[in-house]
């Protein structure tokens, strides 16, 4: 078996054809206005008003900050209920609102929060639940809304991963009291590096406008302790233009993901997540497996290593989980957390981007399928 010429990567930032970024360049050099809520960004917001159906939506340089500002202007204190199967900045964001975060299990199916385990975990101080929608698949969304209205507490979805997925019709940003979605260069959709709200509450369209500058209400008045987290001009573009290609993109990932699924699913101990309900519309942003190493007859870690040979370099999305962070691991009771430490064992997202070639993915397939009948 012989390995790629190049590298295949994980992933690979999707851009735009130059001319049409070039044409909005024009126009930000026109107008010389490059940040604080200039044109493009307004023109941009409305954009995606428009594609979520509603108003409530708040543009951020990053996801990570847009979640930091969302617990401070919700304001989350106490304990919030989160998962260690998520990429860091989850956390994070809970940390630097000195908020304390409990680590609950998650389910084996989509990795989500498991909302059989939520309950167990909430005490006095518990004021929100913190779930992600990982590899865009949507958590169980009428379960931890049962939970959190029955122990009146705030429902916030980490959507980084869940552009374009819609249930029953509607964006998942619909779904909870807060979603955050980020727009990083890796991610499915991108404006360069970017982050967004989208809320249930309308007061917090002002609040949140206020946090991410400084808290300016005006030249001469600063009505609360803001940060400084605008989405400038260049990002609003690069998200605008490819506001229209987020059909294709889909597209072209479910096709991926479709190939992967029809040629690996029949080798031993290679799962894939159950296919998407009918209710639910997805993104094939990711293309996650599970490695069961007694069926397959090495580790998901020997496998990573194995293809890194061929010049395929695989992910293990997400490991270590959270809690195992030196800054986290002392808030962890690991015996609790036994679906997600399998999974961070077994998990590996394999190379998906829009430009990947078919016979491409045949060929990770070959390899995977090669060493697979050569060593086990
Ligand atoms: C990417 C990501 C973030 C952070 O978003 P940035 O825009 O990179 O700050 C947060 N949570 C999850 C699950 C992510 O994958």
């Amino acid at each position: 078996m012989e390995k790629f010429d190049q590298p295949i990567f994980v992933t690979k930032p999707f851009l735009p054809p130059f001319e049409k970024f070039c044409e909005g360049l024009r126009e930000i050099w026109d107008n010389q206005w490059l940040t604080n809520n200039g044109p493009v960004l307004r023109r941009y917001r409305e954009e995606l008003k428009t594609y979520f159906a509603t108003d409530n939506i708040c543009l951020f340089t990053n996801g990570t900050l847009a979640l930091q500002i969302a617990l401070q202007g919700m304001g989350i204190s106490g304990e919030v209920i989160t998962t260690p199967f998520t990429f860091v900045a989850t956390t994070h964001a809970l940390y630097w609102n000195k908020i304390r975060p409990v680590f609950c299990d998650i389910e084996p199916e989509t990795f989500t929060l498991d909302p059989k385990k939520v309950e167990a975990l909430i005490t006095p101080w518990t004021t929100a639940i913190l779930a992600v929608h990982v590899f865009g698949r949507p958590c169980k969304l009428d379960a931890l809304a049962d939970i959190a209205h029955r122990h009146k507490l705030t429902l916030i979805y980490d959507a980084a991963h869940a552009f374009g997925v819609q249930v029953n019709g509607k964006s998942i940003g619909h779904y909870g009291d807060l979603s955050m979605f980020s727009f990083h260069a890796t991610k499915l959709y991108h404006s360069i590096e970017g982050g967004m709200l989208t809320f249930k509450d309308s007061k917090l369209n002002q609040i949140f406008s206020y946090l991410k500058n400084f808290g300016f209400k005006s030249e001469t008045e600063v009505v609360m302790p803001g940060t400084n987290a605008k989405m400038n001009e260049m990002q609003a573009l690069m998200g605008s233009v490819l506001l229209k290609y987020l059909n294709t993109l889909i597209e072209k990932k479910k096709n991926i993901y479709t190939i992967y699924k029809e040629r690996l699913s029949a080798i031993p101990g290679i799962s894939f997540s159950p296919d998407p309900a009918a209710n639910l519309e997805y993104n094939y942003a990711y293309v996650p497996v599970l490695i069961e190493k007694t069926a397959f007859g090495m580790s998901r870690d020997e496998l990573y290593e194995q293809l890194k040979k061929y010049n395929v370099f695989t992910r293990r999305y997400f490991y270590p989980l959270l809690t195992d962070f030196a800054c986290y691991q002392s808030l962890a009771l690991s015996i609790l957390l036994d679906t997600a430490k399998t999974v961070a064992e077994q998990v590996l997202t394999l190379p998906t981007y829009a430009d990947l070639a078919e016979q491409d993915i045949h060929k990770i397939c070959d390899i995977i399928e090669w060493i697979h009948n050569k060593f086990c």
